[in-house]
């Protein structure tokens, strides 16, 4: 599915396409039995003309190998050529609790029980699990991974064979009034990292009933300037809406025994959604992570701000939150990009399994599915000019699945029979 209004831009490009640079940079051909650009419909005997990583031409191979007979061909038959996915949420730094949290009791009743397995972990353990849970991503085809961090412990090097990392320092406090203040408590290193502007950290707020209006504004303004997107989780559990419209539940329960001084806050008396457009704070550039929960008029709002989502339907289930109302964002013409959130509410971290349950239990069809595992989360990130599709102009970062129709194709993705082109 391809959406005019957040994706008609066509992607910046790089070098000059002209034959006689090409030539000279020895372009490849990748030929395959289907091509999906996702941006426009599968090409059966496709092609993809790459020279020094960036992708050149897509179309037809007989008319590709014409124009380009100079060009090196590499065969990929009996498969499809994909752009690699994009995992739009998870949390690295909670790899090592794989199968340590137990659903059962509710959402605040999870976060104590996550909250304390997390303290029994040493640091060590959870950077191994974090670098496992890198290469695990790449096995099953994922480029880019957003990443929310709330340890502000960053990699020192890029390892080789894992994704394209984007990093997000999450802050919150219902009584913290500005940004200075919740960065406060993170080591002085992260927040030289973050003033330093690198393009791969930034900031996310946690989520509006954990998150001051004040700091989600200062978060809002901080990333707007270096146009970031902010990832905010949102509408994820019946406890959160009970949270915001009364102030009561077992959130606040929850939010008192960690000191966040719920009483002292005043609830909006809205759903979560509402709530950030009402602070000037919902917009293309604010990532609505989970939106299970979310009304009709909530819906009509993400579309009209442009704001993207984020579905994690598996971690959704495994939390008994439901599903999101997918066909009905999809119908409003609302970006949604898929996540596996992280281990401590999911089996593994292949992208694969979260487009099955959406075909499966909501009957999205599978091309659909696709272009949410990697169109529309490289939208949602700022990186569609580079990432998310095959097409002219953008980075050659793409996999190879042995199967050649969309539904065969996310079957074969969870059996993980994935393999990296390059
Ligand atoms: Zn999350």
């Amino acid at each position: 599915m391809t959406n005019e209004k957040h994706f008609g831009v066509p992607p910046r490009r790089r070098v000059p396409a002209s034959p006689s640079r090409l030539k000279f940079l020895r372009p490849i051909l990748h030929r395959a039995s289907f091509v999906f650009p996702i941006t426009r419909p599968p090409i059966e005997d496709g092609a993809v003309l790459v020279a020094e990583g960036v992708i050149e031409d897509v179309g037809p191979f007989r008319l590709l190998r014409r124009q380009w007979p100079s060009a090196q061909v590499c065969e990929h038959q009996d498969g499809a050529l994909l752009p690699a996915l994009v995992n739009a949420h998870t949390h690295l730094d909670l790899s090592g609790l794989a199968g340590k949290v137990p659903a059962q009791g509710g959402m605040a009743q999870w976060i104590r029980r996550l909250l304390a397995a997390k303290e029994r972990m040493n640091g060590l353990q959870l950077e191994l699990a974090h670098q496992r849970a890198l290469t695990s991503m790449r096995s099953f085809g994922t480029g880019i991974v957003a990443d929310i961090n709330s340890s502000a412990r960053f990699a020192e090097r890029i390892v080789e064979g894992t994704p394209i990392t984007r990093t997000f320092l999450e802050v919150l406090g219902l009584q913290t009034d500005s940004l200075e203040q919740a960065l406060n408590r993170f080591p002085e290193r992260a927040q030289q990292i973050l003033a330093d502007g690198q393009e791969e950290i930034s900031l996310s707020a946690h989520a509006p009933y954990t998150t001051s209006a004040a700091l989600l504004r200062e978060v809002k303004a901080w990333s707007g300037v270096r146009e970031k997107t902010v990832p905010v989780h949102v509408a994820e559990s019946e406890e959160e809406i009970m949270f915001l419209q009364s102030g009561r539940g077992p959130l606040r329960d929850l939010l008192e025994e960690r000191g966040l001084e719920p009483d002292r806050w005043s609830p909006p008396g809205c759903g979560p959604v509402t709530y950030l457009d009402r602070l000037g704070c919902l917009d293309r550039r604010t990532l609505c992570i989970h939106a299970v929960k979310v009304s009709k008029e909530e819906i009509e709002l993400l579309s009209r701000t442009e704001a993207g989502v984020c579905l994690c339907p598996r971690s959704n289930l495994f939390l008994g939150h439901g599903l999101p109302p997918v066909g009905r964002f999809l119908d409003a013409g609302v970006s949604c990009g898929l996540g596996t959130d992280s281990l401590a509410s999911n089996d593994d971290l292949n992208l694969f399994n979260e487009m099955a349950v959406l075909v499966e239990r909501c009957g999205i069809d599978p091309e659909t599915v696709l272009s949410m595992a990697t169109l529309h989360g490289a939208r949602n990130l700022g990186l569609v000019q580079r990432y998310g599709s095959l097409e002219k102009g953008k980075r050659w970062l793409a996999i190879r699945v042995g199967a050649t129709d969309g539904e065969s194709i996310v079957a074969a993705g969870c059996r993980g029979e994935v393999e990296w082109v390059t």
